[in-house]
């Protein structure tokens, strides 16, 4: 689905298609040198990360494993409020691995730090985390994103995995959820 299927429900496209896969190419590649001869294990989290994984894993010119967690963020609607629950964990133990957490959105920050903190109690060899997006509100929490696809405004965006209730994770671009649609 493209953002022009649904015109009255996007506010505006923050990045099309093509410049989200630029941008992850250009983050593959430095993937690629600051692991070359490291065994890496990519960790998506889903549901949100699925889009980001599948393309930027394709980006990267070596070997790489992959795996999934499912976490779920208490809070409702469009707030997130750190209390985490694991509803699907790794099928991989990580103790000793390379382990490179892929994310669709950090925004306060609260998931990401709780889920660091978690694996990081595995005996991970490293955790480190590339973001696609990232929001000013990040800094409060100190979460190091090793790698950050965009910058974006304190704003609720949709698309390329990343949903509202559900929909629109199968729209090609990022865009701005109309506030209409959420009753903001
Ligand atoms: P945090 O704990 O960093 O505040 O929030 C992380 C989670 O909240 C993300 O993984 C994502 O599921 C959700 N989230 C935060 N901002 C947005 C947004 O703008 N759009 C969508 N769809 N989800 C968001």
């Amino acid at each position: 689905m493209h953002a022009n299927h649904v015109p009255s429900e996007i506010t505006r496209v923050l990045f099309t298609e093509s410049q989200i896969q630029e941008r992850l190419e250009e983050v593959a590649v430095e993937v690629d040198a600051d692991y070359a001869g490291r065994d890496l294990l990519l960790v998506g989290v889903l549901k949100g990360a699925t889009m980001v994984m599948a393309d930027f894993a394709r980006h990267i010119k070596s070997h790489v494993h992959m795996d999934w967690m499912a976490v779920s963020s208490y809070g409702s609607g469009t707030q997130s409020s750190g209390v985490v629950r694991i509803l699907k964990d790794l099928d991989t133990d990580v103790a000793g691995r390379h382990v490179l957490v892929v994310e669709d959105i950090v925004d306060t920050g609260l998931t990401l730090s709780w889920l660091l903190a978690n694996l990081g109690s595995r005996g991970a060899a490293s955790v480190e985390v590339f973001s696609l997006l990232r929001k000013p509100d990040a800094i409060q929490v100190p979460v190091a994103l090793r790698y950050v696809g965009f910058d974006i405004p304190s704003v609720f965006v949709v698309g390329y995995g990343l949903d509202y209730d559900e929909r629109y994770r199968n729209l090609r671009e990022i865009c701005v959820l109309d506030a209409r649609v959420y009753g903001g």
